[in-house]
């Protein structure tokens, strides 16, 4: 089996990495940056992102495992005191592959009829750079609302206890092969309407947002930022490809919600 780690960079976690690359390669695995079989991702999160995007390409092959130096993060859920169980079971292949659904994104420009199509493991946002955004939100080709508003945000089930939880969208299992729209502050009045909930929209559907008049914007993928300019349009649909988690034992989706948000002493 080959193996690669992304490590956050900082000492502890640069120190973790290079002792869960001895032990590995003593227990015959090989050390492949290119195409590894498995992820260890050293860090928190956001490594965890950083790893997922690096091997976007690889999503089919690769399982991704996270372990936290810092605070217990919700994809970074292995102790730095339990590495040398993890590497056991890595070496044994004593695990098995969970997949979660993903957000594909796709950025239509006015411009020669460009495209970028991205792949978002949490969310994605779009914001106005300096005045309120104005975008028509149509669902399945059919207009739906006219959003005023600080930002929008589509996420992942798995993401949706990151920034979309932030915005009170609702917490949604990964089993669910589904997306969210949440809004970002709307602007509601007797001129101005938008449904004011967030909306969940299961696979087979679309989501494409059209500028009214500003067509440039902030768009996140992830962590990625984007500043775009002279968008058409931005198509959100659940994604065909899924992202795959190696799982050494049973950690169920509610139980780390319960662990990272209300307590993790009991
Ligand atoms: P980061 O790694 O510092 O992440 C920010 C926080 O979000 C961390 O506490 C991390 O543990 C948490 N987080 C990330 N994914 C999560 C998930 N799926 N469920 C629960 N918590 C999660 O910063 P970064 O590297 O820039 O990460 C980008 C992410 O930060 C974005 O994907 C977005 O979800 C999150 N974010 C959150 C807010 C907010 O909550 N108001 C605002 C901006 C970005």
């Amino acid at each position: 089996m080959k193996f690669a780690i992304q490590s956050r960079n900082d000492e502890h976690s640069n120190e973790l990495m290079a002792r869960a690359r001895t032990y590995l390669t003593d227990f015959g695995l090989v050390w492949d940056e290119e195409s590894p079989d498995i992820v260890i991702s050293i860090g928190g999160d956001g490594t965890l992102l950083h790893a997922f995007h690096r091997y976007r390409e690889q999503l089919s092959t690769v399982a991704f495992v996270g372990i936290h130096t810092g605070h217990l993060g919700f994809y970074a859920d292995w102790k730095p005191a339990e590495i040398e169980k993890l590497v056991i079971s890595i070496s044994k292949k004593d695990f098995e592959v969970i997949e979660y659904p993903l957000l594909e994104a796709t950025i239509n420009f006015k411009k020669n009829d460009e495209q970028n199509i991205y792949l978002a493991l949490n969310e994605s946002t779009i914001k106005s750079p300096d005045v309120t955004l104005v975008m028509d939100v149509e669902l399945n080709n059919s207009h739906f609302e006219r959003f005023r508003g600080d930002g929008l945000c589509m996420s992942t089930p798995s993401g949706s206890t990151a920034y979309n939880k932030a915005l009170g969208g609702a917490v949604i299992h990964p089993s669910f092969e589904a997306i969210q729209l949440t809004e970002m502050a709307s602007i509601n009045n007797r001129v101005f309407r938008t449904v004011g909930a967030s909306l969940v929209l299961p696979a087979h559907h679309k989501c494409v947002l059209k500028p009214v008049k500003a067509a440039d914007f902030m768009v996140t993928i992830d962590h990625i930022q984007l500043s775009l300019k002279d968008v058409k349009s931005i198509q959100y649909r659940v994604a065909n490809e899924k992202v795959r988690f190696a799982r050494f034992r049973p950690f169920p989706f509610w139980k780390r919600v319960h662990d990272s948000f209300i307590d993790n002493d009991v």
